[in-house]
């Protein structure tokens, strides 16, 4: 068994568009700029968006957080992302997941524009996707291909079963593994709450990516010798040994999992850092083609 090291993978991509930034500075022109939202004092929100803007730093991007109280309207928000889409000095916008109650999802991903819409949730870069035509990719499948990318997987012809059917996560990832590129290629099985015999889905798969936010779901007695685990779960446990008061648990039973397993990803320090590298990769493409 052999760890599909995300942080390894996140580094060497973030080293390349490090050297991409240079180049940009060298010839006098502007560096990707993210702008990133982030509303109420959700924890984990917290700690997602401040190691995107870590990120940022790291890579020589520039990149702005603003934050909102909970009480902020739908309203004032889809102004302020106005605001954002008409900044020329913004090239990326993300609004962090989830939202509060009252402010519909919908419409504030519809309100960013598509040229800066660097999380690939817009109706018009999915489109895109869909068509293989050239747009943002959501950031976690993407950074899951740049992961299969790296370590050189081999995907063609490989029966992959993806677990859940989100339109961030599993949705895009069938789409983009049943198509015509390297990663990709492969017979997909997309799995859901209503699936019927789950486990015999899984017990056929080369690939399982497991993404429904069920702590410890896949059990070894449901993967195949020799399949290739890509695990995105990450959940909250509470844990009173940790200082934080919590640990991070994935989809996988990794402990189980793992010995019957060619290549798997770990939680964290898997799918977690490619998420951050391929919104990276979005932002700078963002930039490029407003340059
Ligand atoms: P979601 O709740 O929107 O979707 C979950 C999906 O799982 C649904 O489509 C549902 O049909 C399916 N599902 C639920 N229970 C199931 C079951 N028993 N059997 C089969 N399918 C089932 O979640 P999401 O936004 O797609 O996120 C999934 C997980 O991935 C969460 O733990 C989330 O925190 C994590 N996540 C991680 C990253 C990362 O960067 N690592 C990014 C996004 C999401």
């Amino acid at each position: 068994m052999k760890i599909l090291d995300g942080k390894l993978a996140a580094q060497a991509v973030k080293e390349q568009l490090r050297e991409a930034v240079e180049g940009l500075k060298a010839v006098g022109k502007r560096v990707p700029h993210l702008a990133a939202i982030l509303i109420g004092d959700n924890g984990a929100s917290a700690t997602y968006v401040a190691a995107k803007v870590k990120a940022c730093e790291e890579t020589g991007f520039t990149s702005t957080l603003l934050r909102y109280e909970t009480s902020i309207s739908e309203a004032q928000l889809l102004e302020k992302i106005t605001e954002l889409n008409n900044n020329p000095s913004i090239d990326g916008i993300l609004v962090q997941l989830p939202l509060p109650a009252h402010i519909a999802e919908e419409a504030v991903i519809k309100a960013i524009d598509p040229a800066k819409d660097v999380d690939g949730f817009h109706p018009v870069n999915l489109g895109k996707m869909v068509q293989g035509q050239p747009g943002f990719i959501p950031a976690t499948p993407y950074g899951i291909m740049l992961l299969l990318e790296h370590f050189q997987i081999e995907t063609a012809g490989k029966h992959a079963v993806v677990i859940g059917r989100s339109n961030i996560v599993g949705r895009p990832m069938s789409i983009l593994l049943s198509g015509n590129n390297q990663p990709g290629n492969c017979t997909v099985t997309l799995c859901h709450s209503r699936t019927k015999e789950l486990e015999a889905h899984c017990k056929q798969a080369d690939i399982i990516v497991a993404a429904l936010g069920k702590p410890e779901f896949l059990q070894a007695s449901m993967v195949k010798e020799g399949a290739v685990v890509i695990d995105v779960g990450i959940t909250r446990v509470k844990d009173d040994s940790k200082k934080s008061g919590f640990r991070l648990l994935g989809d996988v039973h990794f402990e189980s999992v793992a010995p019957r397993c060619s290549w798997i990803t770990p939680v964290p320090g898997g799918v977690g850092p490619m998420t951050i590298a391929a919104l990276l990769k979005n932002t700078f493409q963002a930039c490029q083609q407003r340059h």
